[in-house]
């Protein structure tokens, strides 16, 4: 265990805490061998994210991301498993220290390593939802299918699939927004995970915290737009500084 003085600071904001909320993106799920859209993952070269996430190419040309789900997001999300860092949060919820995940992650890593109160900024792609009925299917049972049906109908209704995610030029859900926005509005300690704090709106919740007094810790990989105002930052990987400090 690290006894240096950063990880010491953060031991005692996170005892002194009453309202922690984490904020978690695509690096804490790197480290689980999911890729980032901005990362240069050979695999996911061959299909260009304007094309797979955007959600007017999702309707008029559905094989092309049903072709990137069965080839790609797929074999990535049900292989991954949950690292150290998913569950240092889930310990700390489970200890009555955190209150909620915040996460812009669509892969569901969070709730499998136990966290329960998890926003989901940018849905579960784990959820497939049928457009006509609304029913929900679990990506296993769509992808089984995607050998035959290519792109995949609703075996209730055949109404048209789609990953209960938020594509490019879609809305955040608001529900899911509000409760964030509060939580982050309330919260005493904000800990961003693995998150680069580029894409917005999501990426201003920090901004929200720190003028609402609470204390901001930022663990990324790389530095990001609001390290000025965190209280303390760590450019390393999340796993190491959370299994370390908690
Ligand atoms: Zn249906």
């Amino acid at each position: 265990m690290s006894t240096s003085r950063p990880y010491d600071a953060l031991r005692g904001f996170i005892a002194s805490a009453r309202q922690m909320v984490a904020f978690t993106g695509a690096g804490i799920s790197a480290e689980s061998g999911i890729p980032t859209y901005r990362g240069d993952d050979g695999l996911w070269n061959k299909y260009d994210p304007a094309r797979f996430a955007n959600i007017d190419n999702f309707f008029s040309d559905p094989e092309y991301y049903w072709s990137f789900f069965k080839e790609v997001r797929y074999p990535a999300i049900s292989q991954a498993v949950p690292n150290r860092a998913h569950t240092a949060l889930a310990q700390l919820e489970q200890k009555g220290a955190l209150k909620a995940v915040i996460t812009q992650n669509i892969d569901g890593l969070q709730q499998a390593a136990g966290s329960q109160k998890v926003l989901e900024l940018h849905g579960n792609t784990r959820r497939i939802i049928c457009l006509q009925c609304r029913q929900h299917q679990t990506m296993e049972a769509v992808h089984q299918r995607l050998a035959t049906e290519l792109p995949p109908k609703c075996p209730a209704c055949g109404g048209t699939l789609k990953p209960d995610v938020v594509f490019f030029g879609e809305a955040l859900p608001m529900d899911v927004m509000k409760d964030a926005l509060a939580a982050s509005q309330t919260c005493d300690l904000f800990l961003v995970v693995g998150s680069s704090l580029v894409v917005q709106p999501a990426a201003g919740l920090p901004l929200v915290a720190n003028r609402n007094g609470a204390r901001v810790v930022i663990i990324n990989r790389d530095s990001t737009p609001l390290d000025r105002i965190a209280d303390l930052v760590f450019h390393e990987p999340a796993s190491e500084v959370l299994s370390a400090v908690v």
